[in-house]
């Protein structure tokens, strides 16, 4: 689970979805950060022009109608303005209040402590910020200091309404980014996944001749693209010169052994020789053709795991290859004491190459023949099931030991050339798995040391095909 979810972050997507997400979002919220500041600024310095320009207008009428003429405008002018957001007050110089409008349910016990202010000079005036709001303290003259009060509640309104519209935006801009950093991604994955596609065609069935596909939109990808199909068309040919070094070197090498095939048997006709010369001839023409088998098996190894080579397959019914190569093995299973037994269902059909497929399963029971014990048994089934044909071919054999298990399939491994007396090239099982392959059918191999192997494959149904 957890492994799953670092696997999940590791994917390339992933990161340049929530890298392009996050890019975004940080933009955002820098830009809301300048945007707010801003106005926060625009909105603090146009309160306090407000208050300046209205306290300078009340200092022109306070010249012009003294105290009463003031208070008296004053309070028409704050019966009919909303004394919640605007207040005023006149102090005169022993700090009584002269006027109070000060009635709202903010404002009312708001107090102002003039002792700092009583240093002003006429005229002049401070500004200062008192619980909510924005204060300026006005000297009229030596008696009077007239004080306007204006609250900040409509600019939170207005700053509060902007960080509304920031955290909107901000959730439509993530889902953007994320649409967006999925789109951008996307194209991107697709062409690397072609190009894990081509590769894992190669790794898995060989096919060489496979290339990654090139979009002509001419960028990196692109470029690397072509950088592999170079490296391919160059592998490809490296191959093919190996296939056909080995195959001149296997037919050059054919023929002398051939030759001395036929040189030994001319020699074995002779009347005069001695028992043991006999034996020896007999044991190099053996060894002659278990050399010419291993050159074929190269050879035809070689063809199989070229990538260029494709079997001609047609629908076979494997039921009888199976039931053939039971009577072509009978004989060889009872003079090794091996009980061999045949249990399958009659008309199963795959798409195969006969000859391939058959040599495949012959080399499977050779060496569940081979590898036997003497009066064990070799159990060979077919059925068919919604996964695949399976044919299962059972032995209570010397088995193989686990770790050995993984080997077995490579060219010229034998477990362990000492259990005995079992001869074999170790090319067998390779050949079997490049034909396996060829059909698309897997093969697993379960054993145990002593007691004996299975090895089960599975050919597609033709029905799945
Ligand atoms: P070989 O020519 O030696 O039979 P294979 O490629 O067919 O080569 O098999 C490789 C090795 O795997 C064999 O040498 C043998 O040690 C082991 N092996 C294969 N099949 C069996 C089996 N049915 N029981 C025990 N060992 C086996």
């Amino acid at each position: 689970m957890f492994s799953n979810l670092i696997k999940f972050f590791n994917r390339i997507t992933i990161k340049i979805i929530i890298l392009y997400s996050f890019t975004l979002l940080v933009s955002l919220v820098i830009s809301f950060f300048m945007v707010y500041s801003f106005f926060e600024i625009y909105l603090e310095n146009k309160t306090k022009d407000e208050l300046i320009n209205k306290a300078k207008t009340y200092k022109i009428l306070f010249r012009q109608e003294g105290i009463h003429g003031l208070r008296n405008q004053i309070i028409k002018e704050a019966e009919i303005i909303n004394n919640v957001e605007l207040f005023f007050k006149i102090y005169d110089k022993k700090g009584e209040i002269v006027l109070n409008t000060n009635t709202g349910i903010h404002t009312k016990d708001l107090v102002i402590n003039l002792e700092n202010y009583g240093k002003l000079k006429p005229d002049n005036y401070t500004l200062t910020t008192i619980d909510y709001f924005d204060v300026i303290v006005y000297k009229l003259s030596n008696r009077y200091i007239l004080v306007i009060g204006k609250s900040k509640f409509e600019n939170n309104k207005l700053l509060n309404r902007l960080m509304e519209i920031f955290y909107q935006a901000g959730v439509i801009v993530f889902f953007l980014s994320l649409i967006g950093g999925i789109l951008i991604t996307n194209s991107i994955t697709k062409k690397i996944k072609n190009i894990s596609n081509t590769a894992k065609d190669i790794s898995t069935s060989m096919k060489l001749d496979s290339r990654v596909p090139i979009t002509g939109t001419k960028d990196e990808l692109d470029d690397l693209a072509l950088l592999i199909n170079n490296l391919l068309d160059r592998i490809e040919q490296l191959v093919k010169t190996l296939k056909e070094t080995t195959e001149s070197i296997a037919h050059d090498l054919k023929t002398p052994i051939a030759r001395i095939r036929s040189a030994t048997e001319n020699l074995l006709m002779k009347n005069n020789l001695s028992k043991e010369c006999s034996n020896l001839l007999v044991n190099i023409i053996e060894e002659t053709d278990s050399l010419t088998q291993m050159i074929e098996d190269l050879l035809t190894l070689s063809k199989l795991e070229s990538g260029t080579f494709q079997l001609q397959k047609e629908k076979v019914n494997l039921s009888n290859i199976v039931k053939k190569l039971y009577n072509l093995f009978k004989d060889y299973a009872a003079i090794k004491s091996v009980d061999l037994r045949l249990k399958i269902q009659d008309e199963i059909y795959i798409y195969a190459n006969e000859k391939y497929i058959s040599r495949a399963i012959a080399n499977l029971i050779d060496n569940a023949i081979k590898f036997n014990k003497e009066n064990g048994y070799v159990n060979i089934e077919l059925y068919q099931e919604d996964q695949g044909v399976i044919l299962k071919i059972e032995d209570s054999g010397i088995g193989i030991p686990e770790d050995k298990l993984e080997k077995i399939f490579e060219k010229f491994y034998r477990v362990d050339e000492s259990r005995g007396v079992y001869s074999g090239s170790g090319l067998g099982l390779s050949l079997v798995k490049a034909i396996l392959l060829q059909h698309d059918a897997s093969i697993n191999v379960i054993s145990k040391e002593g007691e004996g192997t299975t090895v089960i494959i599975t050919f597609p149904n033709i029905t799945n095909l």
